[in-house]
């Protein structure tokens, strides 16, 4: 029997993703694509499959799916065309989906993921277009529902090489994606309603004594949380090396690939059938859809539509503001948030206060109301003039934070809000010396720490600070309070 620490193991894992594309209608007829409608109602001949409807390739759907892929920096077929895929279900009618087979849109192409291993390349094979099926619903005993407004919506299929070696990798690529899809605006990415599907293909390289096999790839089927996508990642890993360790009768090419589902209760992975068993779709071209040419004239102008991606956005502001990482990966987390911070910025304040405040004030408050900070409502003026107001020592941090709360339901410039608040700082220095005073006589130690004892003495005066803006009700100029306690400070240790 082998111990742990005879063997070696490498997870691998590659996707495929549906992304559904926030067109107005259907791929390929004019109802709406619309979520939540009574069921039923979001249906016509084209999509109830009826014999007769021909079907009319929706153009916005192309045009969204080719932005993608030149965002995922794939090569662009100049010419494609659509295939039957053959399917025999309830939530399909025509008994088969439009799809493209052999000749995907986009293909070859890659996105730079950075996790805490560093930066990896995960490239793509391919994205294509097709159209989503219904959805059967088992609400009634006994009994399946079926409701077809969803047949038909586009989705674009992306599909990865296994180039990802960790669930860490993976939950970074994901969400990378939902970015980029929402950036690029082609999808509203809202994985609650099914908009964005993960399915990881999993197995394991094991190396012992030597020799490396790899256990059989298991799909993992429909995830729609990135939480799901990590837990069903690192509980497959786990599987397949215990299934490996454990069973004595373990021979690899006996063993078939599988399909398996995710609970999310229990945190398990579920068998639903061997690969072995997969249809046969009985692909062929689709005859009453013309294939796509695309020109070069036209490709240029989806180009141009490309906006400026989270990762060059990153890249600029780490760049030319000195900013950390972390804190701009919240800035930049979404769209409307990364455009609020560039015209923020522009309105005034330094972009160290800015960024404090969009991580330490604006992103709490956001969560508080189920929105991002970009989508918020608090105008980018006012946002800027917040962070000088600090900056200039007119209110302290701690009062920026009572502002900004009270700037989310009142379209009250900051300024106006500091005066109606009792928040302007008091740029009185006899009044600021007493704050200090104040603060020295009840803290004894601390002062003690901040003149004698090096190891401490920059903290002990940052906690001094803190005790005159507290006994100012958030009033002393922090700037001018800073200089007070250091002048006192250094009087005291040439005394
Ligand atoms: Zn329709
Ligand atoms: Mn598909």
């Amino acid at each position: 029997m082998l111990t742990e620490s005879d063997i070696t193991h490498r997870l691998i894992v590659g996707f495929e993703i549906h992304v559904q594309l926030a067109t107005r209608t259907k791929l390929f007829c004019n109802c709406a694509v619309e979520y939540g409608a009574t069921p039923n109602s979001r249906v016509c001949p084209v999509c109830l499959g009826l014999p007769g409807a021909l079907p009319v390739m929706n153009r916005e759907a192309f045009e969204s799916s080719v932005l993608t892929g030149l965002a995922l920096n794939c090569r662009i077929a100049t010419r494609t065309k659509w295939d039957r895929k053959s399917y025999y279900y309830p939530d399909l009618p025509k008994n088969y989906q439009i799809s493209q087979y052999d000749m995907p849109l986009a293909h070859d192409g890659h996105v730079d993921i950075a996790s805490n291993g560093g930066a990896r390349r995960v490239r793509i094979i391919r994205a294509h277009l097709e159209e989503d099926a219904g959805k059967n619903i088992h609400d009634v005993p006994g009994c399946t529902l079926v409701d077809l407004n969803r047949t038909g919506t586009p989705l674009l299929e992306i599909v990865t090489e296994p180039d990802i070696h960790s669930a860490d990798e993976a939950y970074a690529f994901c969400t990378q994606l939902q970015r980029l899809v929402t950036y690029l605006g082609v999808s509203h990415g809202n994985m609650q309603q099914g908009q964005m599907r993960f399915e990881p293909n999993i197995n394991v390289a094991i190396t012992a004594r030597g020799a490396e096999c790899r256990t059989p790839i298991s799909e993992v089927k429909n995830l729609n949380s990135f939480k799901a996508v990590r837990g069903a990642i690192e509980y497959e890993h786990r599987r397949q090396v215990q299934d490996w360790r454990t069973d004595p009768g373990y021979v690899i090419k006996e063993r078939p690939n599988e399909n398996r589902g995710w609970d999310d209760d229990r945190g398990v992975t579920v068998f639903q059938r061997g690969k072995e068993a997969a249809h046969d779709y009985r692909y062929f071209p689709e005859p009453d859809l013309v294939p796509v040419e695309v020109d070069e004239s036209w490709l240029a102008s989806v180009r141009a539509r490309l906006p400026e991606l989270p990762a060059a956005r990153s890249a600029r502001l780490i760049n030319d503001h000195a900013l950390p990482p972390e804190d701009v990966s919240v800035i930049v987390s979404d769209q409307a948030t990364a455009d609020l911070f560039d015209a923020a910025l522009a309105a005034g304040g330094s972009a160290t206060t800015l960024t404090k405040h969009f991580v330490n004030i604006w992103a709490p408050l956001a969560g508080d109301h189920d929105a991002s900070v970009g989508t918020l409502g608090v105008a980018a003026e006012h946002l800027g003039r917040l962070a000088g107001m600090v900056d200039d020592g007119t209110v302290s941090a701690t009062a920026a934070k009572q502002i900004a709360e009270r700037m989310v339901d009142s379209p009250d410039a900051p300024e106006a809000l500091a005066e109606s608040m009792g928040l302007v700082a008091v740029q009185d220095t006899d009044q600021t010396r007493v704050w200090v005073d104040e603060a020295f006589a009840a803290n004894e130690q601390a002062v003690r720490d901040a003149v004698s004892n090096p190891k401490k003495s920059k903290k002990a005066a940052g906690f001094l600070r803190g005790q005159v803006m507290r006994i100012s009700g958030g009033k002393a100029n922090p700037k001018l309070t800073g200089e007070l306690i250091e002048a006192r400070l250094k009087e005291m240790s040439r005394g």
